[in-house]
């Protein structure tokens, strides 16, 4: 049987496969889509059981105006419904448990992100004087900050600790990295979105309606996606890309754009023999972010009218020291506990008087991370102690761990990799100027999503990439 032929072939259907798939069909290239699972949407796709829509996890869309998801929504001609406007993130928010305290205050989610009353009029100063100063960076500056990290970076201003804390779990919490290890240029660039385009926001119908759109559209334009498709092999000839192998044939293309993580790409589905022994030990060397790992309740009663909390206090924050302990097992004893519902959102994802929550906890991104069991009741205990009307209308609890995440997206090819939340992008030394370029030293192959073209936060990071590195595939096929 002859072997079906196509200018591009994505491996992947996450955020960034997604929409990169989607623009390169709308501009002409006969396009193949291949996916392992049977749905798009990465590590946001979503969910639908007995009457309840939800992500696997919590996943919120951040920045929401103006956005990547706007501009390829845009280019592709179709619609996207986010929910309504969530400066401050509606009823929940930032929780903080100052010192000593029993009690949360809530943090502001716009500048100057800080309780005003627990704040002098100097210490109010000097934040409005550090957000002002990232507002103001110079493009060259901006990539002056790529190896520096967000803690030296904050220590060149006076701030309270309370601000630290709040800045800290920011960065735990959106880059899933130590605040020692995070790129302070990656984060003045997120803030500075954060601040102008506005906060976080959901996709009506769920999170992953937004690709589950990108996809119509890619069928419209003629596009071919193919899920429950896992390509083994990426195949190369004498430095050329050829096609793929999968589970169910082989498939031909002279470009193949990879969505499945570039550690992943070449070190497996390429093989590092056909890499130069320095690009493949960089690839190796590189760092993943950090892992979330939870639960999902659902429940027979509506208890938490609120969309998401972030629940902290200064002993939560993760660095270097923290990480390496949790490595060695260690469970904190006070953790960074997330609670998202959808339905704060969209209140049509459950059934008349039910509810699903989804609860997180930062961790490592080892899908072989031992102890998860106590780690999944350890945070059980903090979010029940939070709201224990929880716990009295439990009708199930499913937990989930960074060996789901890898199961459900990239596969583990280096010890201690392969459950990372995010990617490899916002770690010093590894983003903005250093990251990996979308463009592999192999002709035809490219990589789109959160290793390779975009920065920010997660999904929009993906699509961001997308956005950025569809244009070089076009231009690639042009002249090749
Ligand atoms: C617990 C958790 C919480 C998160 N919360 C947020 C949040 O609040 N906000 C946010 O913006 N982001 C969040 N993220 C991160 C965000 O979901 C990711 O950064 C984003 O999905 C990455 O997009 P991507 O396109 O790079 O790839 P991925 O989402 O990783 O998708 C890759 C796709 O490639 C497919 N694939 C891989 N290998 C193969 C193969 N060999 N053959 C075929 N298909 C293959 C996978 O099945 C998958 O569909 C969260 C992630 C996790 C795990």
């Amino acid at each position: 049987m002859a072997v079906p032929k196509y200018d591009i072939i994505v491996v992947g259907a996450g955020p960034g496969g997604c929409a990169c798939a989607a623009l390169l069909q709308k501009w002409g290239m006969k396009t193949l889509l291949l996916e392992k699972n049977d749905r798009v949407g990465g590590k946001a796709l979503n969910m639908h059981k007995d009457g309840f829509t939800y992500e696997l996890w919590p996943v919120l869309a951040t920045p929401m105006l103006d956005t990547k998801f706007h501009e390829v929504a845009n280019e592709l001609g179709v619609e996207i419904k986010m929910s309504e406007i969530v400066p401050a993130l509606k009823g929940g928010g930032f929780l903080y448990r100052p010192p000593k305290s029993k009690k949360y205050e809530s943090f502001n989610l716009v500048p100057p992100f800080m309780i005003p009353e627990m704040l002098t009029k100097e210490e109010t100063e000097e934040v409005n004087r550090l957000f002002s100063d990232m507002a103001a960076l110079t493009p060259t500056e901006m990539d002056a900050l790529d190896d520096v990290n967000f803690h030296d970076f904050l220590c060149r201003y006076n701030v309270p600790r309370s601000v630290y804390t709040f800045l800290a779990v920011f960065i735990n919490i959106l880059f899933l990295a130590p605040i020692d290890l995070a790129s302070a240029s990656e984060m003045a660039k997120t803030m500075n979105d954060f601040t102008t385009k506005l906060g976080s926001a959901y996709f009506i119908g769920g999170q992953a309606q937004l690709f589950e759109t990108f996809m119509k559209a890619f069928k419209r334009d003629g596009g071919e996606l193919r899920l429950r498709t896992r390509v083994e092999r990426i195949i190369v000839e004498d430095g050329q890309v050829q096609g793929v192998y999968t589970d169910k044939g082989a498939f031909k293309a002279p470009i193949v754009v990879s969505n499945a993580g570039i550690q992943p790409t070449v070190l497996k589905l390429v093989g590092e023999e056909h890499f130069d022994k320095g690009y493949a030990n960089h690839i190796r060397g590189l760092i993943p972010s950090m892992g979330l790992m939870g639960s999902r309740y659902f429940l027979d009663k509506v208890v938490f009218e609120d969309n998401t909390y972030v629940i902290y206090s200064d002993d939560c924050v993760w660095d270097m020291e923290d990480y390496m302990k949790a490595k060695a097992g260690e469970i904190p004893k006070d953790m960074i506990i997330i609670v998202f519902n959808p339905q704060g959102f969209d209140p049509n994802l459950a059934p008349e008087g039910k509810q699903v929550l989804l609860t997180a906890t930062v961790c490592v991104a080892d899908p072989k991370m031992k102890n998860t069991k106590q780690w999944a009741d350890a945070l059980d205990e903090h979010v029940t102690r939070f709201n224990p009307e929880i716990r009295k209308h439990i009708i199930r609890r499913e937990d989930y761990t960074t060996a789901d995440v890898s199961r459900v997206t990239r596969d583990s090819v280096v010890p201690g990799q392969g459950g990372e939340c995010i990617g490899l992008g916002q770690i010093v030394g590894q983003c903005g100027q250093y990251k990996p370029s979308p463009s592999a030293p192999i002709q035809g192959l490219f990589y789109v999503g959160v290793d390779s073209g975009g920065y920010g936060v997660g999904i929009h990071h993906a699509t961001e990439s997308a956005v950025n590195v569809a244009p070089i595939v076009l231009r690639y096929h042009q002249t090749h």
